[in-house]
Order: C-alpha cells, then structure tokens, then sequence
C-alpha cells in the first residue's frame, strides 16, 4: 500500500513518516543536524498523515486558535487550523508584522531571536494550540507559552511535527500537553 491510500484506510504507524525527514548535517552552522522537513511537504499522502496525525489528540477539546511560528510552523499550524476548524494566528519575525505588535525573546538551538504577535490576535480567554516543526531546546515554544499567556490566551498544548529528545525541551514544558509525530533520540 503506498501512502497515499493509507490516509484513506488507517493512521500510519508515525515511524514512517520519519523516512520522509532528512538529515542536512552542518546546516546552518557546524555540529548542527538540520532536519529537513521539504520532503514531507512534497508527499501529499505523507502530508495529509502527518495534518491528521497532528490534529488528533485535539479533535475531542475545543481548540479557538492555532498559532504558527515562522516559519515552517506557519505550513503544518495553517493546516491544523483548517482541520480543527480554528483559526491561524502567525508569530513572526520581528519587523514583519503591520499593526501594534507584542513580542518574545528566545534563544533557539542555533541562534537568538524575536518572535511578535498582533496585541489582538487573541480573544481574551482564546484556546490556543500551538504548532511547530521541530521542538529542540523548548526554548521558542516556551517563549511562545508565555505570550499567548501574557495576551490573555490559555494554552491547551502544543504538537510537533519531530521531537529532538536529546536536547530536552519536553521538561521545559513542563506542565503543558505536548505532542510529538517523530521522535529522535539522538
Ligand atoms: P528550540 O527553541 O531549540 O526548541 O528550537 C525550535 C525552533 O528551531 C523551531 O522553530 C525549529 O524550526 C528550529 N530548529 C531547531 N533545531 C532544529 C533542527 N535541528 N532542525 C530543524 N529545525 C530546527
């Protein structure tokens, strides 16, 4: 059965999306294991699989918004949205976004950024779901914990496409639901 009839009859096991996830070493800097997610994207039956996959654990809970960090959680976090019937709210770069904006500091696994939002993205009280790619160090999707927090957003958890379980984000998150696809142990 390829993938693409799989979708139609039942959830792959998630191991086998993995093979749809290359590794780019040394990118963007030395010692850096890039996973490289454009293959995934590429195969529509391994995409919709991992849309579903990624959606499940919240179908049952009432999810207002979903909020992608750019910017390749801005491609999985849009279509979940979709999926669970919700919203999208993109966190971005800092300097993109055109009205008042709130932002975040944090440090990723290879570099410090910024990440904004519109002061009122959010309904006060609003489900959030939010979406990345890869959680490594935790240390962006923490970040973007506390500003949906801060904006008066309540966070009903968090789903990754990959799990880079080395690097411990999990216990960052303490305290949040959190969902992983893919899991690399090193
Ligand atoms: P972190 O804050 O350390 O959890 O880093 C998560 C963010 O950095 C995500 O937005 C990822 O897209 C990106 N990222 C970190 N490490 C990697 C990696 N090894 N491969 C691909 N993306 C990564």
């Amino acid at each position: 059965m390829n993938v693409s009839s799989a979708v139609f009859a039942k959830p792959a096991p998630m191991p086998a999306l993995g093979k749809y996830v290359r590794d780019i070493p040394d990118f963007p800097k030395p010692g850096v294991v890039f996973k490289d997610i454009t293959p995934l994207l590429a195969d529509p039956g391994a995409f919709a699989i991992c849309i579903d996959a990624l959606c499940s654990p919240w179908r049952a809970r009432r999810i207002d918004a979903v909020l992608g960090i750019e910017s390749r959680g801005f491609i999985f976090g849009a279509a979940v949205a979709h999926a669970l019937d919700a919203g999208f709210v993109p966190l971005r770069k800092a300097g993109k976004l055109p009205s008042k904006t709130i932002g975040v500091d944090y440090e990723l696994e290879y570099a410090v950024a910024r990440l904004e939002a519109h002061v009122d993205a959010l309904e006060p009280g609003a489900r959030v779901l939010i979406v990345d790619d890869v959680l490594a160090t935790g240390g962006t999707a923490k970040a973007v914990a506390q500003l949906v927090e801060l904006v008066g957003g309540n966070v009903v958890g968090l789903a990754f496409v990959i799990e880079l379980t080395f690097l411990n984000g999990r216990q960052r998150l303490d305290g949040y639901d959190l969902y992983s696809l893919i899991k690399y142990q090193s």
